[in-house]
């Protein structure tokens, strides 16, 4: 076994055996040595690599530029290179997950070798490959999952003193979390008193306030917002918010079925959360906006891609700590149960050698949930709600989170809750799935849908299942996504979720971005009816004038549509969010169909069944995953 530092400084366990060393392997027939350049074609678009080459070996491995998933890519970019130098040959190991990167690195080479007139064959012999011996570790706790939430209670686990060990199924950390929208709700007033008021607002909070109380949590909470409204009423701030206004829309938004004292946590301590982020190094825009489906303007954007600044504020977190320890490539299979307590995690290598983990104060599962797995997803979801959620529906998720964990806990006797209820998300690739093109700075107050008749038919601000529905029922199953730019001032500043410019998508023709200095032009790039087109606007104008809701219900309307260029994407609704999964209690421990508690097992973030009901509301995971994944650290460090 191999010690190796990588990215933040985390201690990596690498199989040297898995990659098959091979340094001494030299080419036996003389190529012309220099430096080559190749492109090949990734997952986003191309990926160029600068190759230098000896008489008979590969001496250095630099790529150059890259466009592919950050966070997600990086692992391939950082780690190929070092594995086809080390074995010299093509044959080597992709990153579990992030294949498609690996794969076109490896091209790129080859590209570089045929240049450089080497025999292909002479890099492409087999790698000898050896079982790596099995293994038995041991620490105070356990977590499996490296996702947001494996990796917010890893960081806190570690900072109470608790030995931690963490392993990953994936070749990388992040989970879904990393390629997320990576937005983030918190009320947070001080932000939140200079955001633009809205007249629509008003009847938001009346009409949840105005509700007849389905239980006395329910009134209770009811009561706690009306008195912070009328509070709020009385001061000169812009725009009401309270962590029990948080609560209520969460719970309202996922139609009454989250366990609202659970939901009553994740908003009280969202602010919290946010704060502890922000310490970790994490970095948010200044602004607050509305993200898709959040329902409200307490939406916070981070300010790297995707979810990648949480990722990295974890990592840097845990960097350097000698209690913590990671390991990749290991699937956990089955948990360890002695005597009714859960004292363990039974995993597998890559090269499926056993591993096996005792936990002396817990085991915390943070595997995510089981959007893209299509059996599962058939199976749970037999409802009418989603009529078929087969393998025609794309998925915004990353291979490899597949629900495992939750069959985990069954089996350990954990109940499990709202398995039925799957998240779409509207604004997804139309041909993929993925979220990481998208661009729109100002979120929902910045953006329309229009249908393939130029116009718009949903409300934008409403919540993600029912604008889905409302896509799916339109005849082409898709939408476009309309900017102009009041949104967008300058294409070269505007940056996709995932970090690209909004020049480069349109430049490369990428994710169907069009853009059209007028609006009969954009109708045109659309393939939609251009009078139509304009009428929908024009009338959406009138809107932002006498501030009115809409036929549709809209009431987020704070920026109009005055100028050209126009830009559009097309957009379809994909399988995004899991909210069923296994029954917690408000301290991250696991339950069994009784009430009693599992010992020693502990879950969070989206492995998790009881926050969001029956639909998520966008920029909530991110606090599911930071408070839960916090109390499941704190809880299990403690034994408690
Ligand atoms: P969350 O937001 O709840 O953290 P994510 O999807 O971000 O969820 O992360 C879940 C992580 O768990 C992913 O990195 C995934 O690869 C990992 N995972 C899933 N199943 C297993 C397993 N059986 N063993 C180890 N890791 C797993």
């Amino acid at each position: 076994m191999t010690k190796k530092i990588v990215g933040g400084g985390l201690v990596l366990f690498l199989l040297a055996a898995v990659f098959g060393c091979n340094s001494s392997a030299r080419a036996k027939t003389p190529m012309r040595a220099g430096t080559y350049t190749a492109s090949a074609r990734a997952l986003n678009g191309p990926l160029a690599v600068e190759v230098k080459l000896s008489t008979d070996a590969i001496t250095d491995i630099k790529i150059t530029s890259s466009v592919d998933s950050p966070g997600v890519s990086d692992w391939a970019i950082e780690l190929m290179p070092r594995r086809i130098i080390e074995s010299q040959s093509l044959m080597v190991d992709v990153v579990t997950g992030v294949s498609i990167t690996s794969g076109a690195i490896i091209r790129g080479v080859e590209d570089c070798l045929g240049q450089a007139g080497a025999v292909l064959a002479e890099f492409k012999r087999p790698l000898s490959r050896t079982r790596a011996p099995d293994q038995e570790l041991s620490a105070d706790v356990v977590i499996v999952g490296g996702g947001g939430a494996g990796l917010s209670a890893a960081a806190t686990a570690a900072a109470s003193g608790a030995s931690v060990i963490l392993i990953e199924k994936t070749g990388f950390l992040g989970g879904n979390s990393i390629v997320s929208g990576g937005i983030y709700n918190t009320a947070n007033p001080e932000k939140q008193d200079h955001a633009p008021a809205e007249s629509g607002v008003e009847k938001l909070i009346t009409d949840a306030l105005t509700e007849r109380p389905v239980n006395e949590e329910h009134r209770a909470l009811i009561e706690k917002v009306r008195a912070e409204y009328e509070a709020f009423k009385r001061t000169n701030k812009t725009l009401f918010d309270s962590p029990s206004w948080h609560a209520l829309q969460t719970w309202n938004g996922g139609d009454k079925i989250g366990t609202l004292s659970i939901i009553q946590i994740m908003t009280n301590n969202a602010l919290a959360g946010f704060r502890w982020l922000q310490e970790q190094g994490m970095e948010f825009y200044p602004n607050v906006t509305q993200g898709s489906g959040s329902l409200y303007q307490r939406t916070f954007r981070a300010l790297m891609p995707n979810g990648t600044g949480y990722i990295k504020a974890f990592r840097d977190s845990l960097a350097g700590r000698n209690n913590y320890s990671q390991m990749l490539d290991t699937t956990a299979k089955s948990l360890i149960v002695e005597g009714g307590r859960v004292v363990g995690v039974n995993a597998v290598g890559k090269d499926g050698h056993k591993v096996t983990l005792r936990a002396a104060r817990g085991v915390i599962l943070a595997t995510g949930g089981f959007a893209g797995n299509v059996e599962l997803r058939q199976k749970y979801c037999q409802g009418e709600k989603w009529p078929d959620l087969g393998p025609s529906l794309n998925t915004s998720n990353v291979p490899g989170v597949t629900g495992d964990g939750i069959f985990m806990a069954e089996a350990a006797g954990a109940k499990l809750v709202n398995m039925e209820q799957i998240q779409l998300l509207q604004v997804c690739n139309k041909d993929t799935g993925a979220i990481g093109g998208n661009a729109y700075p100002n979120y929902v107050a910045g953006y329309v849908f229009i249908n393939m008749n130029g116009e718009r038919f949903v409300r934008e601000d409403g919540r993600r299942d029912d604008i889905s529905k409302s896509i799916m029922a339109q005849s082409e199953g898709y939408m476009y996504l309309v900017q102009s730019a009041d949104s967008i001032p300058d294409t070269d500043k505007a940056l996709t979720l995932d970090g690209r410019t909004v020049t480069y998508m349109l430049e490369n023709k990428l994710s169907g971005w069009v853009s059209a200095a007028t609006l009969d032009g954009l109708a045109a790039e659309m393939g939609v009816p251009a009078g139509n087109l304009k009428t929908t606007i024009d009338a959406f104008n009138t809107h932002i004038d006498t501030q009115r809701p809409d036929e549709f219900g809209r009431v987020l309307f704070n920026y109009k549509y005055t100028k050209g260029p126009w830009y559009a994407f097309p957009c379809k609704p994909a399988a995004h969010h899991t909210m069923g999964g296994v029954l917690i209690d408000g301290d991250c421990r696991t339950l069994r169909a009784d009430g009693s508690v599992i010992p020693g097992l502990y879950c969070a973030g989206e492995i998790t069944g009881v926050v969001h009901g029956g639909n998520r509301l966008g920029g909530n995971a991110m606090v599911d995953f930071t408070v839960f994944g916090r109390i499941a650290g704190t809880n299990a460090a403690a034994g408690r």
